[in-house]
């Protein structure tokens, strides 16, 4: 049996993992984490994915409560500004497309050829919601969606069929301390301290870790949640890193935490907007705006970068300090060696569109309690591990390209670039099924990645990379109980929009 695990890091990922592990275990497994006070957090990773409600549901969190104390939000999807057309925008929401017929929405969108409303806000309700900035909860709490209130009690992603209609909006540090605060009153030891060396075995498995005032601490798992240093993982173990620099060149981001001028003016979404050699975030928390321009220093250098974000979010307010980001993007071969399993950016990062850091600690936390060790270490739990927190990673990787190949922008060189760069091989296949027909469950990227088909459609259309044709069968199927699906969905949007409370609105009444 393993009962000690010695967390390296103290960032999102070492306090996610060690409130995970605590909530899992319990005092069956003796939990330590150290952090440094000299090594910042990364600063950034303030959007979330739609499946988090699981992780705070499994420790038994009420939103309520946390939510408010990390300053949160809440996130109905993304809005991408400018990727193809400046002054345009679309949604990519949190929603699964309805069908009628056995055919999408969508599908029945491109038969019936009326232009005059985009494809995202014909086929989803929350289109509506995101543009009219509301809540997803009415004033007494409950959800907008029937059927998704209550707890999730202890499930997992395995578990997930429902779609969560919305994610979370946070400030990353205040996240750490809450769950710092969680994890610890479970029994997690806090050692605030820098890891100076790592000791190993004969075998060259980690024995323990030397810090500067605490000596030395032994464990049996050491999990690495140190950053893009990769301390124990990479630099201690020596696991490969798989660059994806070939496909997403983006190596870079500037950001900047904005107060907002109008706190009231709060969206409940990401907005990722194009710029000139990259794309700039704004993820609205309760106060105040993180902002961040993530791009490629091929293009653009870092002054140039910082000017460029400035000038679009806080024109005037030089006082503002930018934090300056290198971004490792890719992944280990493996992340998890021997008795090390790398967690967060220690293991792979594949650039900030689509906010999956989060969602990639959620998913390996995960995927570790379920594939625990004891003395044996079984290599094939091991290979079992690392090969789906591989195909999440992977799969991801080809959904970010996509986003660069299906956009139509070309005006500035790197934006040029992105039509002419490499493309896995995979995605290249997609993208041609994708000109004759709408891609399903059996075209996109066949394993775990979190993303269901209806994202790959909306980002395709969204970005305006259409099939040639409708699907011909729609010209011999009556359109009329599609017409009609479309006019209930109009009037379900516009009865929402009529009765729920705006983002803020909602938000200051659970912050009271
Ligand atoms: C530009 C950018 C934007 C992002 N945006 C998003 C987003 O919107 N959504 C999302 O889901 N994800 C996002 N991410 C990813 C997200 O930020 C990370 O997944 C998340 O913050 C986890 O980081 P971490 O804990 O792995 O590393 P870090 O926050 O870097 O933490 C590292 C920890 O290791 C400690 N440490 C380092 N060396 C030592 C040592 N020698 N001894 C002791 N302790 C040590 C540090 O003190 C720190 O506590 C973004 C990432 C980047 C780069």
């Amino acid at each position: 049996m393993i009962r000690s695990v010695v967390i390296v890091g103290g960032g999102t990922a070492g306090w996610m993992t060690a409130s995970y592990l605590k909530a899992a275990f319990a005092d069956r497994v003796d939990v330590t984490l150290v952090e440094s006070a000299q090594v910042k957090r990364i600063g950034v990773g303030e959007a979330t994915f739609s499946t988090l409600r699981h992780f705070f549901d499994y420790l038994g969190l009420d939103e309520a409560d946390w939510l408010p104390k990390c300053a949160g939000g809440y996130k109905l999807g993304i809005r991408f500004e400018n990727w193809s057309r400046q002054g345009e925008h679309f949604y990519h929401p949190f929603e699964r497309l309805r069908t009628v017929q056995g055919f999408s929405l969508a599908d029945w969108w491109l038969a019936l050829g009326d232009r005059s409303k985009p494809f995202d806000r014909s086929c989803f309700i929350t289109s509506a919601l995101c543009e009219a900035k509301r809540a997803p909860r009415l004033m007494d709490g409950s959800l907008f969606v029937a059927g998704l209130d209550g707890d999730l009690a202890k499930s997992t992603l395995d578990e997930q069929r429902a779609q969560f209609p919305y994610a979370y909006h946070f400030d990353a540090d205040e996240v750490a301390r809450y769950l710092a605060g969680y994890a610890t009153r479970l029994g997690a030891k806090h050692v605030v301290d820098d890891v100076k060396e790592v000791g190993q075995d004969s075998r060259g498995w980690i024995s323990h870790v030397r810090t500067g005032s605490h000596g030395d601490i032994a464990g049996e798992l050491f999990i690495d949640c140190t950053g893009f240093r990769g301390l124990l993982i990479n630099k201690t173990l020596g696991a490969k890193f798989r660059s994806f620099q070939d496909v997403l060149p983006n190596n870079r981001a500037v950001a900047l935490r904005v107060p907002r001028e109008e706190a009231t003016d709060m969206a409940p979404y990401t907005t990722a907007t194009a710029m000139s050699a990259g794309w700039r975030w704004t993820i609205p928390l309760f106060r105040r705006n993180g902002n961040g321009y993530v791009y490629s220093d091929e293009f653009i250098t870092p002054e140039e970068a910082e000017q460029e974000l400035r000038a679009a979010v806080a024109p005037g307010k030089d006082e503002l300090e930018a934090n300056h980001i290198h971004m490792r993007i890719g992944r280990n071969e493996e992340s998890w060696v021997r008795n090390c399993v790398a967690i967060g950016l220690s293991s792979a990062f594949v650039e900030p569109l689509e906010s999956t850091g989060i969602f990639f600690i959620q998913h390996a936390i995960e995927q570790l309690v379920k594939h625990f060790p004891d003395q044996r270490w079984d290599p094939r739990q091991v290979g079992a591990y690392n090969a789906r927190v591989a195909h999440a990673v992977d799969g991801v990787k080809e959904f970010l390209v996509l986003h660069y190949k299906a956009a139509q922008r070309e005006d500035t060189p790197y934006w040029k670039e992105a039509k002419l760069r490499a493309m896995p091989e995979g995605l290249r296949e997609r993208m041609a099924i994708a000109e004759t027909r709408l891609l399903d469950e059996e075209t996109v990227y066949p394993r775990y990645h979190g993303f269901e088909s209806y994202s790959w459609n909306t980002m395709n259309l969204g970005l305006g990379h259409l099939p040639r044709t409708p699907q011909p069968a729609l010209e011999h199927i009556d359109a009329g109980l599609a017409r009609a699906e479309f006019a209930r969905l109009r009037a379900e949007a516009t009865e929402m929009v009529a009765t729920l409370p705006s983002c803020y609105e909602y938000l200051a009444s659970v912050n009271d």
